[in-house]
């Protein structure tokens, strides 16, 4: 507390991110970063940057990127909106879309940065149960509201919604915005991304940090109709005009071309979430079906939080949430081979051990 506060700081409650601890090395299966390095063409096109034109402001509006992104998904750069992470993309969406007369939607169990967005702008929202076998049911979400927002798949649950449902909701609700955070999309999960032609409501969020293995650059992006980008691009030139340095920009374009090294990762670690859903099944784990490069899993006879306190003195994070419905279950990312092979070892000692 400090009187030097304004009256909206003494009212946040921030996100709490997953552990990044620098005490020891540890098997990290607690954040949902990519096991594997960015693409070479990365490391590359990092190296040839003149570092003398760091004097330099970096293209305010990251038009290359901008550009790169939209042939990917075979659309035009006016449809496409560029930030420092999708963090940022989701606030700024908030701003934009979402301080309305009615509440904001969106799942009990999701992402934990929505509320702490709404804290932060003043927006009341209300939470829609998950039912009770965590799935979202899209006709639990026909009440008025000033928006929706949820991951596809949804985050800490790894489960997906059908693009079918998605298209339901946008129909239903014309007058609100759609936001889809697909930072997971790319593990198994179909894009609503070409909905986007289709309905001008719809907005789809996604990241280069979970499946272009760039969570240290910062750099996420929105597709939608462009009255929706323009918002953003309105609320973004109120905020920070050079939200993505020269490097970020450089790096994101060589990520994103080098289709063949992308589709190949994602291929490997959805090979090895089916390993490691049947190893940990094995062991007597409730594994809930995943489209994401993590799964959520509980074992009915040992304790969540004892288990991952046990994997952590033996140096393995995953991640454990103290959250009312959630405080039996898991979420562990998917690692390499050998790292998902090491964490199945571990539990397997640390069950025999109860
Ligand atoms: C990881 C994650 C993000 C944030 O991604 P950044 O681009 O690294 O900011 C957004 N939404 C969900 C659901 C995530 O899990």
């Amino acid at each position: 507390m400090s009187r030097h506060w304004s009256p909206i700081v003494h009212k946040l409650a921030p996100y709490t991110p997953g552990e990044q601890p620098q005490d020891r090395s540890y098997v990290k299966l607690n954040t949902n970063e990519n096991p594997y390095p960015p693409s070479p063409r990365v490391a590359e096109a990092l190296k040839n940057c003149d570092v003398d034109r760091l004097r330099l402001y970096p293209d305010p509006v990251s038009g290359g990127l901008i550009k790169a992104i939209a042939t990917y998904f075979e659309t035009t750069p006016e449809r496409v909106f560029v930030g420092n992470g999708s963090d940022e993309v989701l606030a700024h969406c908030f701003n934009a879309f979402f301080c309305r007369d009615l509440p904001l939607l969106f799942p009990d169990i999701t992402y934990s940065f929505y509320p702490v967005y709404c804290g932060l702008y003043g927006i009341e929202f209300r939470t829609i149960p998950l039912r009770d076998d965590f799935s979202i049911e899209v006709s639990d979400y026909t009440v008025a509201n000033g928006g929706i927002i949820f991951p596809n798949p949804n985050a800490p649950t790894s489960r997906l919604v059908a693009l079918a449902a998605i298209e339901q909701l946008c129909h239903w609700h014309a007058d609100s915005v759609i936001v889809v955070d697909e930072a997971y999309i790319d593990f198994g999960g179909e894009s609503a991304v070409p909905l986007t032609e289709k309905y001008d409501n719809l907005l789809v969020v996604q990241t280069f940090s979970k499946s272009r293995s760039l969570a240290g650059l910062r750099i996420g992006y929105a597709i939608g109709h462009p009255n929706l980008i323009e918002g953003l691009n309105r609320v973004k030139d109120s905020f920070n005009s050079y939200p993505l340095d020269a490097l970020a920009q450089v790096a994101g374009i060589a990520a994103i071309e080098d289709l063949a090294y992308f589709e190949d990762r994602c291929r490997v670690i959805i090979e090895s979430r089916e390993a490691l859903t049947s190893d940990l099944k094995g062991l007597g784990f409730e594994v809930l079906p995943s489209a994401a490069n993590f799964v959520f899993a509980r074992h009915p006879d040992a304790p969540a939080k004892t288990l991952y306190q046990a994997l952590k003195d033996d140096g393995v994070l995953v991640r454990y949430f103290n959250k009312p419905r959630i405080d039996d279950h898991l979420r562990i990312t998917v690692g390499t081979p050998a790292e998902c092979r090491t964490l199945v070892e571990k539990l397997r000692t640390i069950l025999n051990r109860a």
